[in-house]
């Protein structure tokens, strides 16, 4: 009996709503992207978050294998 999946990547991702709670500096530090130098600022965040939300995500879909909720579904892991 198992119930762990030892050989798939998940994306850790942030609730929509926390992203519409959190505060201006928490978002920016959220936020920033380190590789490419580019980041959102808290506003467009917030605009995103309820854009997302409307259109019936509970998560932030940070990868291109994201659920119907937003959610990382997982990856497998190449050997
Ligand atoms: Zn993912």
């Amino acid at each position: 009996m198992s119930h762990t999946t030892p050989w798939r990547n998940f994306h850790v991702t942030v609730t929509l709503a926390y992203m519409l709670r959190a505060s201006d500096d928490d978002l920016s530090e959220l936020l920033s992207d380190r590789e490419t130098g580019h980041s959102v600022s808290p506003a467009e965040a917030k605009a995103l978050a309820t854009e997302l939300q409307a259109r019936g995500f509970t998560y932030l879909p940070v990868c291109d294998n994201a659920g119907a909720d937003g959610r990382c579904q997982g990856h497998d892991i190449e050997a």
